[in-house]
């Protein structure tokens, strides 16, 4: 009975464990399904609402692959930074500018730094209906999309760091408040804080710590 009861804890856990790892055997999408957005998506219920997690883990796993690559390269690189571009959201430059110089000075365990090249991800801008949101190929490289209208509507610092914080790893929690940089849209366009609280910025330095530790 025991023995019956412990094999199967093992097994969830070995299940969870197995969970928890990239899965390479999988063939990514040409194109994200699932996105993490500033907002609720339109038609978010449940399910969708799980696949988005699911999305935001992927993204965050194929970021961390792409900075441990960088580190098998270079096994003597101290800190990590995550790369990015911005070639193509050129209307957003200060407001991507604003949001690295938070980030980087709220956390310890991961830096972010432009790069002329392609990046660990990439920003990007335009229209779009579901407004502004984190997704990624599932092959190492993300990318933020900036909606016009939505960085119109809400403050477009607040958007733009939220979109990054998904990057490092964290996901929406849209009933949060505005101090809460991951509750996103949720308490309204009023909203103007672009500085992630003691919790999240603790969840990062935690998320890139294990990270690194997984390096070595
Ligand atoms: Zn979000």
């Amino acid at each position: 009975m025991k023995r019956s009861v412990l094999s199967a804890a093992l097994g969830l856990a070995l299940a969870a464990g197995l969970a928890a790892l990239p899965t390479t055997a999988v063939a990514a999408p040409a194109a994200p399904a699932a996105v993490q957005g500033y907002t609720p998506a339109a038609h978010a219920g449940p399910a969708a609402r799980a696949a988005e997690a699911a999305d935001n883990q992927a993204f965050f796993r194929a970021v961390v692959a792409s900075v441990k690559a960088k580190r098998a390269a270079d096994p003597w690189l101290r800190s990590v930074t995550v790369t990015y571009d911005t070639g193509n959201a050129p209307s957003f430059a200060s407001q991507i500018a604003t949001a690295a110089r938070i980030w980087n000075s709220s956390v310890r365990n991961v830096r972010l730094q432009e790069t002329g090249g392609q990046g660990d991800f990439s920003y990007y801008e335009g229209s779009d209906s579901q407004g502004s949101y984190a997704s990624t190929d599932g092959h190492g490289h993300g990318y933020v999309f900036l909606d016009y209208q939505q960085n119109q509507e809400y403050d477009s610092v607040r958007v733009t760091t939220h979109e990054t914080g998904h990057v490092l790893g964290l996901p929406d929690d849209y009933s949060g408040p505005c101090s809460e940089l991951m509750s996103g849209g949720g308490p309204g366009p009023s909203c103007t804080n672009p500085y992630p609280d003691a919790d999240e910025r603790s969840q990062v330095d935690y998320l890139w710590a294990n990270g690194l530790a997984a390096v070595h």
